[in-house]
């Protein structure tokens, strides 16, 4: 686990400022969900935390240590996307294990970081398969197995479930949370969509043109919501 803490972060591509000065300190085991209208930021503040963007100004921390001082490899972090991007020629364990073999983990432990993983998102039966084999929610489970075995201390997801359908999308959340609660990694997930930021986030940081409109739980956000944007966007009542 690992606290991640952004500091006056602003990023700009060539003159077109998209990042306007964001500080937010994330604890050890968090799960926190940046939500927010498209085109706010929150891929490009999730690929700044990822080491994958430079920073124009500002310090971001990971586990204590300023980031520019750990190769994005080192960082313990790793990345869920929208696109699962399985290898299709590959099985399911080895899409799980690839990252592992890359780094010379010894078979017998890859075997034993696959299995296990396997079992917590219940895809055990279905190692032997290829991606095609798969649905949509069974190759975003083998995405998410694919970051567990590489026991990250921080998890970024990038609204991993918008391909999904609805009912699906409902049963993945649920299956988020347990694993957060299983691991105890910390967790930064981002999303568009309001009722999913509302029900996963521990903390929610709700982000509008580069900045925080309101950082709270989400009761706070729905009991107290700071100002018509927030009210407006999570559907409160004021
Ligand atoms: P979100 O994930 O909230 O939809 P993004 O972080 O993807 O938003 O994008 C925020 C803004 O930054 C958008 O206006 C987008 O066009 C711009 N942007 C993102 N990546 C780049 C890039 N590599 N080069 C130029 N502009 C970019
Ligand atoms: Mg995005």
């Amino acid at each position: 686990m690992a606290s991640v803490t952004l500091r006056g972060i602003r990023k700009q591509f060539e003159s077109n400022s998209v990042i306007k000065g964001i500080d937010l300190a994330i604890e050890d085991g968090e799960f926190v969900v940046f939500v927010g209208p498209s085109g706010c930021g929150k891929s490009t503040l999730l690929r700044i935390i990822a080491g994958l963007e430079d920073i124009t100004e500002g310090t971001l921390e990971i586990g204590g240590r300023v980031s520019n001082t750990i190769e994005p490899a080192q960082r313990g972090i790793a990345m869920v996307f929208q696109s699962y991007a399985l290898y299709p020629h590959m099985s399911v364990f080895e899409n799980m294990g690839f990252a592992l073999k890359l780094a010379k983990v010894p078979k017998a432990e890859i075997a034993e970081r696959v299995g296990r993983a396997a079992a917590i998102l219940q895809i055990g039966h279905l190692l032997d398969r290829k991606p095609k084999a798969l649905s949509g929610g069974q190759r975003q489970r083998v995405a998410i197995g694919r970051a567990i075995v590489r026991k990250p201390e921080v998890f970024l997801f990038d609204e991993p479930l918008s391909n999904l359908d609805a009912a699906l999308r409902g049963q993945t959340r649920v299956e988020l949370a347990r694993l957060h609660r299983e691991l105890k990694s910390t967790m930064i997930y981002v999303t568009h969509d309001q009722v999913e930021a509302m029900t996963l986030g521990t903390r929610i940081v709700v982000l509008n043109g580069g900045r925080i409109e309101q950082v709270g739980t989400p009761f706070d956000l729905y009991e107290r919501p700071a100002n018509k944007f927030v009210a407006g966007f999570l559907g409160s009542p004021r």
